[in-house]
């Protein structure tokens, strides 16, 4: 007999429940990058359901799980592989190669130490 039915609607979520969705995300978009080298598709598929899961319980993916998937059209993105990486007046330029279309980042602290490196080269040539 099921004990308690609840009707809470899309509400508040319980802190564990959003919790245990939160690992879940985290789960699939680590499953994401393990297969993405040999399975494009199947990366896609967990990258599509971590942010369906992070939909339900209006969950803001952090950061470095945001910049795993195109914010365009979702896919995996495996940097030489479908997204191109280019540094340009002291932003990132992000291509993404499915969908065509390209966003920016601003230059800031947090950078892989291969952009830090742009970074620097650049620096020299546009003041
Ligand atoms: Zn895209």
């Amino acid at each position: 007999m099921p004990a308690r039915r609840r009707k809470k609607g899309y509400g508040r979520k319980p802190d564990d429940t959003i919790k245990i969705a939160k690992q879940h995300i985290e789960s699939l978009l680590e499953q994401a990058k393990e297969v993405a080298a040999e399975n494009t598709a199947l990366a896609n598929r967990y990258v599509t359901l971590a942010r369906k899961v992070a939909m339900k319980f209006r969950i803001r993916l952090p950061p470095e799980q945001k910049r795993l998937f195109c914010p365009h059209c979702y896919r995996f993105m495996l940097p030489g592989k479908n997204l191109r990486v280019r540094v340009h007046e002291h932003r990132v330029i992000y291509y993404c190669l499915d969908c065509k279309k390209f966003w920016r980042k601003p230059l800031g602290k947090a950078l892989p130490k291969d952009l830090l490196l742009h970074r620097h080269n650049r620096a020299r040539t546009d003041s």
